[in-house]
């Protein structure tokens, strides 16, 4: 018998606001312990929650980016628990009435039930609640710092439709990158932006029933998901094959001993006692708002890699470049504008700008050079006024003084030489130097016009045209 894996995820992420969710408390991570609190979120009595609207706006585009149903009627429910990082006893959720319902997410991935390299997992509803403070241990005492309790938090639930941990990892990651891209969180997983809940079952390969799922709580890495999904895949299926039952429990990942182990049984499941958030009401957006929030949306990181292919003709490997660094794709779009090899751009943008940039430690913005300059340069290229050689020192010099190639070319005299009667001196030249490689050609080596050549390039700093040049010296050799 064959089994094969059920994965659905609950993807927490902070979202992106200035101020925390129910209060004006600044959403800011790294600040001095309990320096961003106020009587509402230290949940003292007699306090009112006020609604951040830039929250429910973000929740709303992040709606609309997977596709999904935004409530009409979206409400908020307390759901009660006691635990130290959560002053108030309760947390204020979505339990019945989510922002936003139903859609789809659709990713690259090349595997088991993916359709031209692409997957898509239904989403179930993607809800608003507020995170918690942080407990944290020292040698005698513990301490809560209740920073975060507060900050928005964004619960985006998948379906049970991810079959692997290759699957669970290119998800997470594509989501992230998508949620970045669009302002609605940074999802920085070193600040704790990004927390995910790992339910997985296994049943018969092909059986439509779904086995009894195990909830992995709390990971904070998506290497860890993966890692968790390969122990804890092959363990249910080990138990199932075996003949036995997996029972429906929470677990905890342990990432030093690289295990999953029991926390709690179905059994001991809480029962919260959700109930209506009293001191709030039902969110209904109006028209207005709805298309404020639409006119937010921008081109998701996997519409723009297909747009850049398609519109470009530029390879997969570069798009893909491109779209994870935003500011040079718009860059790379503004640079290719009017130019006949957008091929060429790209490659530069890539491999001659982005490595600059990065060795500069400087920005797209401190660029001083004309936008169509690289476009520019690879036409001077591309039509042979100048080697790919003297291109690079062109470029340098672009990057240095921000003037445009032409300028650099003709006040530095680097145009190529295709005047064939310069080139023929530069050959002649170079045969009267190299007798011996000169007789090596003519005795039946090849090689040695390739030596030739180099040394007609040298002779003439690089700026001979070296088709011309080989033609030439090949001419004057066998003449
Ligand atoms: P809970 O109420 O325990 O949170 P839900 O039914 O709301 O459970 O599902 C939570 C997550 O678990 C969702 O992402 C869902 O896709 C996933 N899930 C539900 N049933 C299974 C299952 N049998 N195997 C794997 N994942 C599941
Ligand atoms: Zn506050
Ligand atoms: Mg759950």
């Amino acid at each position: 018998m064959e089994y094969e894996a059920v994965i659905g995820l609950e993807t927490h992420v902070q979202l992106k606001t200035r101020s925390k969710m129910w209060c004006g408390c600044a959403n800011q991570f790294g600040a001095p312990p309990n320096t961003h609190v106020c009587p509402v979120c230290l949940g003292l009595p007699g306090v009112l929650p006020v609604v951040n609207d830039e929250a429910l706006r973000l929740t709303a585009l992040t709606g609309l980016m997977l596709n999904s149903k935004i409530s009409a009627h979206a409400k908020f429910d307390r759901k009660n628990y006691f635990y130290p990082d959560s002053a108030k006893n309760y947390q204020i959720t979505q339990y019945d009435r989510p922002s936003t319902e139903g859609g789809w997410f659709e990713f690259e991935y090349d595997g088991a039930g993916s359709l031209d390299g692409l997957a898509r997992v239904k989403i179930t509803r993607a809800h608003l609640e507020e995170d918690v403070g942080k407990n944290v241990h020292f040698d005698r005492f513990s301490g809560v710092d209740f920073n975060r309790a507060g900050v928005p938090l964004l619960e985006i639930v998948s379906e049970p439709d991810l079959t692997s941990s290759a699957m669970a990892y290119e998800y997470l990651t594509s989501l992230t990158a998508a949620l970045v891209r669009e302002g609605v969180s940074d999802c920085d997983m070193e600040k704790g932006m990004v927390r995910c809940d790992v339910n997985v079952s296994v049943r018969p390969k092909g059986s439509q029933k779904l086995g009894a799922k195990v909830e992995i709580k709390n990971m904070n890495t998506f290497s860890g998901v993966r890692r968790a999904l390969d122990y804890e895949i092959p363990r249910q299926m080990a138990v199932v094959a075996a003949g036995g039952a997996i029972p429906q429990e929470t677990r905890r990942w342990d990432e030093l001993a690289g295990i999953t182990e029991t926390m709690r049984s179905k059994e001991d499941a809480h029962d919260y006692r959700y109930f209506p958030e009293p001191d709030l009401m039902p969110f209904v957006p109006v028209d207005e708002w709805m298309n404020s929030v639409r006119s937010r949306l921008v081109e998701m990181p996997l519409a723009l890699k297909k747009r850049l292919i398609r519109e470009y003709g530029i390879p997969a490997g570069d798009a893909e470049v491109l779209t994870n660094d935003w500011p040079l794709a718009d860059y790379f779009e503004r640079a290719v504008r009017g130019a006949k090899n957008s091929k060429g751009v790209a490659n530069w943008v890539i491999n001659n700008l982005r490595a600059r940039l990065v060795q500069r430690g400087c920005g797209l913005e401190d660029m001083r050079f004309p936008i169509s300059g690289i476009g520019e340069l690879v036409e001077l290229v591309d039509s042979g006024r100048v080697s790919s050689k003297i291109a690079q020192e062109v470029f340098e010099q672009m990057f240095e003084r921000g003037e445009s190639p032409a300028a650099i070319v003709e006040h530095k005299g680097l145009s190529q030489v295709s005047d064939v009667g310069a080139i023929e001196e530069f050959c002649r030249e170079v045969i009267v130097g190299n007798p011996k490689s000169a007789e090596d050609f003519r005795a039946g080596k090849p090689a040695a016009l390739n030596f030739l050549k180099g040394q007609v390039m040298k002779l003439s700093k690089g700026k001979a045209n070296p088709g011309m040049a080989g033609a030439v010296l090949e001419r004057l050799l066998r003449g």
